[in-house]
């Protein structure tokens, strides 16, 4: 039924970068198998998902919406692949996304960008908008997503669906291709709270092969996402989430939410994060810089597109005529950005400042949750704005992510679920929560209890 709803509508919502028919009608017959042999069956037997574009699948292309991997095929499954596969979740197919995880609105996807199911003429989020849009038009009931600023949860906010940013290192990232190695975190995006849940259980826990993985029990997400409560927990507004540049109706929308918590018995308080204005600055620095590093294996030798390797070229000229072809505008502007940034004499004035200033947010966190529970805050200062609005200004563009940036920062875990409709345009907008690292079960408690 999901492989006959792709047909009928992806080629309008191009959620999908490749469909996996014959994998996915192949891992479904395996299911009917081991049900009629009366096997033990995974925890989501059957269960269609699709899967970011990001995470390698044996045998099955990988492009991280990059022209750079086109036609490549991964030799090895990433262990989020492995875990859907080993659950006995029939995955679908691969989804589009801003190359690299570099975006906000899927637009700097190599293969053209997604539409909002909301308004095709929207865009959906990024960079994971192929995942939430697949999700909002009902081509499949879960979806994986990478948060490395806001990419899971960002897209969730703009298509009224729920996505969760784990504690980073509570989803292995191996085989996640690595854009900002501090900050990238895979995790579940659905349609309501419990899915999500479901779907965390399955895909997080230790994995030896990342060493940033937590060596931790995975919080019990699913328990929480059952016993949906806020009463007697203490909910922190954070001062800094409002104020310019955001929508009325977003304001409005979230204001209701906190209204909604306060009735069902939460103490509702207002905190000051100082720090969190100097989020953003700090993450345009800290991320190109890593990504600057980390894209340095896009060398033409290894794998992926190799332009000029005609005997006339030298190696070096082969590496940078590839990655002048391969590489994007926006991925590019970040190479170079982080370049500046780690170079020798510019290193102490900005990735240091910028390392600075993450402690301080790490430490704004720290305090604030000595006094509340969890934090909550719109997700996204405005409703999905349309394709191409903000294309030629990437300024305006980076604002997308202003309240979902520093959980990131600090390594914090976080959730976007749906808190209704904008007046003023119709599109829906995102109630973020945000717990601290390694209570990941809190955001589906209050979550479940709200949604
Ligand atoms: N929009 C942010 C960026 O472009 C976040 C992306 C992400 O989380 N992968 O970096």
């Amino acid at each position: 039924a999901h492989l006959a709803r792709i047909e009928a509508v992806d080629e309008k919502v191009h959620a999908f970068l490749h469909v996996d028919r014959e994998g996915a009608l192949a891992q479904a017959r395996a299911v009917d198998a081991k049900r009629a042999a009366g096997e033990p069956l995974g925890p989501l037997a059957g269960v269609p998902l699709a899967l970011k574009d990001i995470f390698t699948t044996e045998g099955v292309p990988t492009t991280v919406g990059s022209k750079i991997l086109e036609g490549w095929l991964p030799p090895y499954d990433a262990t989020v692949t492995k875990r859907l596969k080993a659950a006995d979740i029939v995955i679908l197919g691969k989804t589009n996304m801003d190359e690299f995880a570099m975006g906000s609105s899927t637009e700097n996807s190599a293969y053209g960008p997604t539409g909002n199911p909301w308004d095709l003429t929207r865009i959906p989020g990024g960079s994971g908008g192929g995942s939430s849009a697949a999700l909002a038009s009902f081509q499949a009931p879960l979806a994986i997503g990478t948060d490395t600023g806001g990419s899971i949860r960002q897209p969730a906010a703009v298509t009224g669906t729920v996505g969760v940013k784990p504690t980073y290192g509570g989803v292995s990232r191996y085989g996640m291709v690595a854009f900002s190695s501090s900050l990238d975190q895979g995790g579940p995006c659905a349609r309501t709270v419990l899915d999500a849940a479901l779907l965390h259980e399955v895909m997080a826990g230790h994995d030896p092969l990342d060493s940033t993985s937590v060596d931790a029990p995975v919080p019990p997400v699913v328990e929480a996402a059952r016993n949906g409560s806020v009463a007697g927990m203490r909910v922190g507004v954070v001062k800094q989430f409002r104020g310019e540049g955001y929508q009325a109706g977003v304001l409005q929308r979230f204001d209701e939410a906190v209204e909604v918590l306060r009735g069902l018995g939460a103490e509702v308080v207002e905190v000051d994060c100082p720090s969190f204005d100097l989020a953003l600055s700090a993450y345009y620095l800290i991320a190109p810089s890593e990504c600057s590093s980390n894209l340095a294996r896009f060398d033409a030798m290894r794998y992926g597109l190799r332009v000029g390797d005609d005997g006339t070229h030298s190696a070096e000229d082969v590496t940078a005529l590839s990655r002048e072809a391969g590489f994007g505008d926006e991925v590019k502007r970040r190479i170079m950005l982080g370049t500046y940034a780690l170079s020798s004499g510019y290193y102490d004035a900005y990735y240091g400042s910028a390392q600075k200033v993450r402690t301080l947010i790490t430490r704004d966190f720290e305090r604030v949750f000595g006094e509340v529970d969890v934090l909550v805050s719109p997700t996204t200062p405005t409703t999905a704005f349309p394709i191409g609005e903000r294309a030629d200004d990437p300024m305006a563009m980076y604002l997308a992510d202003l309240c979902t940036i520093p959980a990131n920062l600090a390594g914090n875990a976080a959730m976007s679920l749906p808190c209704g409709l904008a007046p003023e345009d119709g599109l829906p907008v995102g109630l973020q929560i945000i717990a601290p690292a390694l209570k990941d079960d809190r955001l589906y408690q209050v979550g479940a209890a709200v949604e």
